[in-house]
């Protein structure tokens, strides 16, 4: 039976497709861009100077200092050429990384921002931005962080290293799945989560056989666009909170967090949460969710223990200490022992129980 709800939608426009790119300079336009900073990473420089070339005279440079957990350091200095250039407007091409400092500067500024993601992340459909400053990670969410204009051009992430596709890939299914069980999800979401899930669990596989898989690599950014929805729609459970208090405590890498956390969350969250259970199970072709998402961890090559990922043994007892200090919503209850199984399973790599 249908239950009460309230969905919003997002307000993003969205083009997808191939050659997308195309698009850019008309789409700044429609935004009144006419002097846009291009933003990227370091290793994306060829890609910013693309699309500034594709904006024309409506590009006022590119600044490709962008680095993962949006320092608020880099933000200032990308700050400084917004006023030196009488910038209007950002465009951000890359992943999550380059996402967040468009969006920092968009909290700042009100500026309008077009994205054109690189990667399965889906941080392009929030309204969320986590920003580090001496070594503290917060979030805000706030409506002029959420970007205007997507453009998804799947040109872009046929070069996307097949473990780097994974990881963002699972980081993707990871929003949807607590979309499933938030309790202010509703069955709208509910069907985006679904097929975001199907299309990642099905396309990901067929992309660590053949990273140039055009259909498979077109399927994965459409799983991500929909799991990125469902993260800025609803709100976040064990999964995200654990994974924030581990990469903010450690200085564990984001997307490979939520990999090797994920089966172990979902795994301990399962028992309070059937229907999302089920549907998860539709979705992935499996009557063990939590295992099959180990399982296409592995097989993406990802590392599926922390510890692998630098988090030291004794870290375990800590994690679960700031863990129950600031409790937040979820399906079911929040004690020790069960979140010392979760990080001590995560820690340790070892599959889900059947
Ligand atoms: P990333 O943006 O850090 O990218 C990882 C590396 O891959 C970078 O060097 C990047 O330049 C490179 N890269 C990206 N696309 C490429 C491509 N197509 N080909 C070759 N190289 C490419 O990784 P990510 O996982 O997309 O993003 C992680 C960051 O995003 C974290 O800081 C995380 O907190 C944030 N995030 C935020 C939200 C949100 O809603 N606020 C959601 C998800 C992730």
């Amino acid at each position: 039976m249908i239950e009460p709800f309230v969905y919003q939608g997002s307000p993003a426009r969205v083009i997808f497709g191939s050659g997308t790119k195309s698009h850019v300079a008309k789409e700044a336009e429609r935004l009144g861009m006419e002097r846009a900073l291009v933003l990227s990473t370091p290793q994306q420089v060829e890609m910013a100077e693309e699309i500034a070339g594709l904006l024309g005279d409506a590009s006022a440079g590119v600044y490709t200092r962008a680095a993962m957990h949006t320092p608020v350091e880099v933000t200032a200095d990308a700050m400084a050429l917004v006023k030196d250039k009488a910038v209007d407007g950002v465009v951000s091409i890359g992943g999550g990384s380059t996402t967040g400092l468009g969006k920092a500067i968009a909290y700042r500024t009100d500026l309008p921002q077009l994205v054109i993601p690189t990667t399965y992340a889906g941080s392009e459909m929030t309204n969320i931005l986590g920003q580090t400053e001496d070594g503290i990670k917060t979030t805000v969410r706030s409506p002029s962080i959420l970007p205007e204009t997507v453009i998804y051009d799947v040109d872009y992430t046929m070069g996307l290293p097949d473990w780097l596709s994974g990881i963002s890939g699972i980081n993707a299914i990871a929003h949807a799945v607590e979309a499933l069980y938030a309790h202010d999800g509703n069955p709208v979401l509910s069907t985006m989560a679904c097929e975001g899930i199907a299309a990642l669990h099905r396309s990901l596989p067929r992309i660590a056989d053949d990273m140039t898989n055009r259909e498979a690599r077109t399927d994965a950014l459409y799983g991500a666009w929909l799991c990125g929805m469902c993260l800025g729609s609803s709100s976040i459970a064990l999964h995200h909170k654990l994974c924030h208090v581990l990469g903010g405590s450690f200085d564990l890498p984001h997307a490979e967090t939520h990999t090797a956390v994920l089966p172990h969350a979902l795994a301990y969250n399962a028992p309070a949460v059937p229907t999302a259970m089920a549907s998860l199970g539709l979705a992935m072709h499996t009557t063990t969710p939590a295992a099959a998402l180990f399982d296409l961890a592995e097989r993406m090559g990802a590392k599926t223990a922390l510890k692998d990922l630098g988090m030291p043994a004794d870290g375990i007892d800590r994690a679960v200490e700031i863990t129950l200090k600031n409790p937040y919503w979820n399906p079911r209850e929040l004690e020790a022992e069960g979140i010392r199984g979760i990080i001590q399973s995560a820690w340790s790599g070892t599959r889900p129980r059947v």
